[in-house]
C-alpha cells in the first residue's frame, strides 16, 4: 500500500480522547504540528495532569534548546482542554487514548457518532485490541483505523498505523498525512493480532528469556549481543523490564491464544518472576536490579 500522495480529507481540528500518558503526549505533538486540539478526559484531575506534563514536555524542550518559547506558547495556545465528550465531535480526526478494554473504546466511538453527524475519522491508538471490532460499533467502519503511537509520544519517531478490514485507502492516506506533519514516519499494517511492531518485538523478548533459561548466556551478555552487535539502542532483557513483565507477559498470552503460535507460549522465568512481584523497572527489580539505579542497573539473578 503506499502512502505517498497526501490525505483526501483536510484536517484542521483534532480531539484525543483520553489525557493519560498517551494521550497528553499525542495532544502535544498535535498541538506543536498546528492543528487545533481538544483534549479530553472523565478525569478533571487526570485532564489537569495531563495539560501540566504537555507544559513540563515543553519546558524540557526549551531549556534543552529544541524549541523556542513561541514554539512553547503557540504549542499551548493550540490546545484545549475538556471534560465533555461532545466537544470534540466538532474534530475532523478524533483519536482515542482511553485504557485497553474493547468495550469501553466502542462505547466511546458510539457516543461520539450519536451526538454528531460530523463525519469524523476515529483512530484508536489501541496496541492490541483488533481495529475491525472496534470498527463494528461505527456507522461508518470505513472511517475507523489505528494509529498505534509509541511512548514518550513526542520524542518516539514511528506511527503504525493498522488498517481494519472495512478501512478505506483514503481515511489511510489523511491519518497518513497527519503522521507527517507530526513529524513522525508511518508504516502500514494489516489489523491482525500484535499488528508489527509488538508482534516482533515480543518475538525477540521471549525468545531472549528462553535463551537465559536454557543458559545460553547471560542477561547482561545476551542483551549486548543485541546492542553491539545488531545495533538496538536496547537489549530485549532491559526493554522487558522498561516495559514490565506483567505487561508482557498478558501480550504473550493474547498472542500466544490469537495465533496459535510456540513462539509467543509466555517462557517459565516470565511466569516466575511476575508471581514473585518482579515486574521490571517499576518494582525495582526485573532481569536488572533497578533499586537505587545509578549510572547502569546492576545485574539482578534471576535464577
Ligand atoms: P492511561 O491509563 O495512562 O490513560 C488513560 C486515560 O483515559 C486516563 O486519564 C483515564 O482517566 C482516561 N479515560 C478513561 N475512560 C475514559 C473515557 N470514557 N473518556 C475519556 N477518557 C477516559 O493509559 P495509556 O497508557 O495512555 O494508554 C491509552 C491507550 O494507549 C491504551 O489503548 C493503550 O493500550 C495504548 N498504548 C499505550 C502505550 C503505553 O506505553 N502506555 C503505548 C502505545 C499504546
Amino acid at each position: 500500500m503506499s502512502i505517498q500522495t497526501s490525505g483526501s480529507q483536510t484536517i484542521e481540528t483534532i480531539a484525543v480522547i483520553g489525557a493519560g500518558t498517551m494521550g497528553h503526549g499525542i495532544a502535544q505533538v498535535a498541538g506543536a504540528s498546528g492543528y487545533k486540539v481538544f483534549l479530553n478526559d472523565v478525569d478533571r484531575e487526570m485532564l489537569a495532569r495531563g495539560v501540566q506534563a504537555i507544559e513540563k514536555n515543553l519546558a524540557k524542550g526549551l531549556q534543552l534548546g529544541k524549541l523556542t518559547e513561541d514554539d512553547m506558547d503557540r504549542t499551548l495556545l493550540h490546545i484545549h482542554g475538556t471534560t465533555r465528550l461532545e466537544d470534540c465531535t466538532e474534530a475532523d480526526l478524533i483519536i482515542e487514548a482511553a485504557p485497553e478494554k474493547l468495550e469501553l473504546k466502542r462505547g466511546i466511538l458510539h457516543q461520539l457518532e450519536a451526538g454528531s453527524n460530523h463525519a469524523f475519522i476515529f483512530a484508536s491508538n489501541t496496541s492490541s485490541l483488533s481495529i475491525t471490532e472496534i470498527a463494528n460499533a461505527s456507522k461508518r467502519p470505513e472511517q475507523v483505523i489505528g494509529m498505534h503511537f509509541f511512548n514518550p509520544v513526542h520524542i518516539m519517531r514511528l506511527l503504525e498505523i493498522v488498517v481494519g478490514v472495512n478501512t478505506s485507502e483514503s481515511t489511510v492516506q489523511a491519518v497518513a498525512a497527519v503522521g507527517r506533519r507530526m513529524r513522525k514516519e508511518p508504516i502500514i499494517v494489516k489489523d491482525v493480532p500484535g499488528f508489527a511492531s509488538s508482534r516482533l518485538g515480543v518475538a525477540l523478548g521471549l525468545e531472549a528469556m528462553r535463551m537465559l533459561e536454557q543458559g545460553v548466556a547471560s542477561v547482561h551478555d545476551i542483551d549486548t549481543a543485541m546492542e553491539l552487535g545488531y545495533n538496538h539502542p536496547m537489549g530485549p532483557l532491559k526493554l522487558t523490564d522498561l516495559v514490565g513483565l506483567d505487561v508482557r507477559l498478558n501480550i504473550a498470552e493474547y498472542l500466544h491464544r490469537e495465533l496459535g503460535s510456540e513462539t509467543f507460549r509466555p517462557p517459565e522465568v516470565l511466569r516466575r518472576m511476575v508471581n514473585e512481584g518482579k515486574l521490571g523497572k517499576k518494582t525495582g527489580e526485573g532481569f536488572y536490579d533497578w533499586r537505587g539505579e545509578k549510572e547502569e542497573a546492576r545485574r539482578a539473578n534471576p535464577s
